[in-house]
């Protein structure tokens, strides 16, 4: 941490506390070049990083598309209502968990994947074949195919 004032890179700690009913560290700092004394506050990053789409363009992540999208996948199928939601839950902790400013598409795209997967295999077959756009029905069926086998 650079001074402030003098830009020397040099500080030192004088006190330490937390703020914010725990969720921030006030810090006291001296540096050691100019004696002038600053104060940093240091909190945990929990912004949700943004999706960087296929094509390069940035969106914020959006919980109500995520959440569409799966009750897309899902339509008619035996699966509870809670049961997304823990799993939306899921992945937007694993996505704040990544402390990354942004996150590939792809990336969202596999943790819904691999939620669905555990939920209803035609919800997951719905999801991956939009989303992974496959390129043939053979790929589909091979797709198709493991988890048949992973299930059996
Ligand atoms: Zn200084």
């Amino acid at each position: 941490m650079h001074c402030p004032f003098c830009r020397a890179e040099d500080t030192k700690v004088i006190d330490s506390r937390l703020v914010a009913e725990g969720g921030q560290v006030r810090r006291r700092r001296e540096c050691l070049t100019c004696g002038d004394r600053f104060t940093t506050y240091e909190t945990a990053e929990l912004a949700m990083p943004r999706i960087v789409k296929s094509n390069g363009e940035r969106e914020p992540f959006n919980e109500d598309k995520l959440r569409a999208g799966m009750r897309r996948a899902l339509e008619k199928r035996p699966v509870d209502a809670d049961a997304v939601e823990s799993a939306i839950t899921r992945i937007s902790h694993m996505l704040r968990a990544t402390g990354e400013r942004e996150v590939p598409s792809r990336q969202l795209g596999e943790a819904v994947m691999g939620e669905l997967r555990g939920m209803d295999a035609v919800a997951y077959v719905r999801f991956a074949s939009v989303y992974r756009d496959f390129q043939d029905v053979r790929e589909f069926s091979e797709e198709v195919r493991k988890l048949n086998t992973e299930d059996g």
